[in-house]
């Protein structure tokens, strides 16, 4: 198995991707901290992790909280002694409104979570896995890193921002033995595109070259070899896993 003996952690691992994510991580070999703000759906992922022979214990945690954050980076080395693997995948679509509408409210929550929450994560886990020699981090932009998501502004800033902060994180740890990647998934059928109505939902299908949505395990495929020594000369990139929704 390719990731025995490390440490994987994944923030909004109860749903979606990031649930995809942890179950390929434990089926890989890796002890998974599952994090989620949503306790329930954290504490399930967790059982169909066990039942499944893997190992991965729960911590509720608020990306967007700072200190949180940090208290979670605790526990995962309480729980499993070190931190190899960081996943920083939980975010929110938000409103959606011109950008000339779009409300200061609605803005701030976004930056919050999809931007400051993937800062926050990146800064404790470094501290951590410069102490523990090394790791790997892999940060969940999306398409809307590179190309616009009209009437998600916000979304479409901080996911840029996102692929910027994985460039630098890249160029400042190369020689200290930690990696950083970002992954521009194209749209993938969870429960973020459940505020869309069907007419919507068809109108992004046709977007995509390959003439569907993706399947979170598609993400997670590529989150995985990110995450593994296959990837061992891969730092500060963007990679697409987009049905070719970017190529046209
Ligand atoms: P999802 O809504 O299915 O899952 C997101 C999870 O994050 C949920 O379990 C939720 O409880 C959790 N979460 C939300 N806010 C949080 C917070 N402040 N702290 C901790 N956890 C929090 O969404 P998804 O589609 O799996 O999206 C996961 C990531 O992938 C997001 O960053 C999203 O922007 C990105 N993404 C999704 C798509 C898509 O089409 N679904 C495409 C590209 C990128």
């Amino acid at each position: 198995k390719i990731l025995d003996n490390k440490v994987a952690l994944v923030t909004g691992a109860g749903s979606g991707i990031g649930l995809a994510i942890a179950k390929l991580y434990a089926k890989e070999g890796a002890k998974v901290i599952v994090s989620d703000i949503n306790e329930e759906h954290g504490k399930s992922a967790v059982e169909e992790i066990k039942s499944q022979g893997g190992e991965a214990t729960f911590v509720k945690a608020d990306t967007s909280n700072p200190e949180q954050v940090e208290a979670l980076i605790t526990k995962t080395v309480e729980t499993y002694g070190r931190l190899d693997i960081a996943c920083n995948n939980a975010g929110i679509g938000g409103e959606a409104n011109p950008t000339g509408d779009y409300t200061l409210d609605g803005w701030k929550k976004v930056i919050d979570i999809n931007l400051d929450g993937v800062f926050y994560g990146c800064k404790y886990e470094l501290t951590q896995m410069e102490k523990n020699g090394g790791g790997v981090i892999v940060n969940i932009a999306s398409i809307h890193g590179t190309v616009a998501a009209p009437l998600s502004s916000a979304y479409t800033s901080t996911k840029h921002a996102v692929v910027g902060l994985t460039k630098n994180i890249g160029a400042e740890y190369g020689q200290k033995n930690i990696r950083c990647n970002a992954v521009g998934p194209g749209y993938i059928d969870t429960p973020l595109l459940n505020q869309l109505d069907e007419e919507h939902k068809k109108a992004l299908i046709a977007k995509h070259p390959m003439g569907r949505l993706g399947k979170s395990e598609e993400v997670a495929e590529l989150v995985l070899f990110l995450s593994s020594d296959k990837s061992s000369f891969m730092t500060g990139g963007y990679y697409l896993v987009d049905g070719g929704y970017t190529a046209v």
